[in-house]
């Protein structure tokens, strides 16, 4: 129960989430006159990318076995615009080599940046700090949504609502088709966080320029987390090189349970568990990491208000291809 009355709000398009797909999709159906409300419960766009701090952009080039051709982008449209944006704005990195293709690592509190301002131009009204707790419905189709924020409830109304929350919240809580992870298996979370004060010309000197460590970075993790020495479940590690000077982007952990469990984060307990053993783990790696000649300066840790999860709940919509720049869900 909330005593305080609700406020009305009605759009074309009501967006819940503001990470890459809600940025996106917002927009686009903006830049096609509708009138657009996106909520996002943090108080910036990026989701996993920002908050999550998962720091580069994958899949804007070719996978190929001929490395030495270089880069060649096939991913364009709304993607490159963002990426353009956040090059000017000096939050893109160049392409870095990682296994088969290349990734460009962002800084994200330019990505934020980035995104309020093309939201901004767009025209479309954001509303931050606000959680999507239920749904309104008409038949089987939802017509809006109830919102919580500080100020009171918000009773949110839209033509077309789009679920771009990252685990289907719009879709479970409607009660509409959905499915999690692989017939209920989903991957293991991972804490991803970034080590400053290393020497990176050294660091990519002694390790390559593939951003996916080599087998001898892997066998030294294993020798030591088998010796007992260290923490460190996971041997094949990525790290990347950002755009600020001495400082590293690290995908290493595989976050599990106190108890040895994997973790589901749509579980509120698991998702606890998720955020505490993270942080320890992220330590853990970075004591291993100061114990290496090549990445012995003055370390410090950034981490993230929360850990990017993969491959959890999913739509039980499909959204045709343009349909979300027509304002349709259909
Ligand atoms: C560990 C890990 C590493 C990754 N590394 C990379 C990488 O290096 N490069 C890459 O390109 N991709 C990477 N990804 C994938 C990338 O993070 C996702 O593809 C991307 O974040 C998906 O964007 P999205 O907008 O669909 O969802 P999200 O980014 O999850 O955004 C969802 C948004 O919705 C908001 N939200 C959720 N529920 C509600 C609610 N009820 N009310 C209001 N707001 C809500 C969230 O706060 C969030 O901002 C990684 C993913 C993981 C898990």
């Amino acid at each position: 129960m909330d005593v305080r009355g609700s406020i009305r709000v009605d759009s074309d398009v009501l967006i819940v989430g503001g990470g890459a797909a809600g940025v996106a999709a917002a927009i686009a159906s903006a830049r096609q006159g509708l009138s657009v409300t996106l909520v996002e419960r943090y108080g910036f766009c990026g989701g996993g990318a920002v908050a999550g701090l998962s720091g580069t952009v994958c899949g804007l080039y070719e996978a190929t076995n001929n490395i030495a051709a270089g880069p060649q982008q096939v991913v364009f449209g709304f993607a490159d615009e963002f990426c353009r944006r956040l090059e000017a704005m000096g939050g893109l990195g160049a392409p870095l080599l990682y296994g088969k293709t290349w990734a460009r690592v962002h800084d994200p509190l330019v990505w934020r940046e980035a995104a309020d301002a093309m939201l901004r131009e767009a025209g479309v009204r954001v509303i931050f700090h606000a959680v999507a707790q239920s749904v309104r419905m008409e038949g089987d189709k939802v017509e809006g949504l109830g919102i919580w924020t500080k100020q009171g409830p918000v009773d949110a109304r839209a033509k077309v609502v789009i679920d771009a929350s990252g685990d289907a919240d719009v879709v479970a809580m409607a009660g509409l088709p959905n499915f999690i992870g692989d017939n209920g298996a989903v991957q293991n979370p991972t804490m991803i966080f970034r080590m400053m004060g290393v020497d990176v010309e050294r660091f990519v000197g002694e390790y390559g320029v593939d951003t996916i460590m080599p087998e001898k970075v892997s066998a030294m993790i294993r020798a030591k987390h088998n010796a007992g020495d260290y923490k460190l479940p996971r041997a094949k590690i990525w790290l990347f090189p950002t755009t600020r000077p001495g400082e590293l982007l690290c995908n290493c952990t595989r976050v599990i349970g106190p108890d040895g469990r994997e973790l589901n984060t749509l579980s509120y307990r698991d998702f606890t568990d998720a955020e505490i053993e993270g942080r320890l783990q992220a330590r853990e790696y970075r004591r291993r990491c100061c114990q290496d000649p090549v990445c012995v300066a003055g370390h410090d840790l950034r981490r993230v208000v929360e850990d990017p999860i993969r491959q959890d709940r999913g739509g039980g919509v499909r959204v045709r291809r343009g349909a979300c720049a027509q304002g349709r869900l259909d």
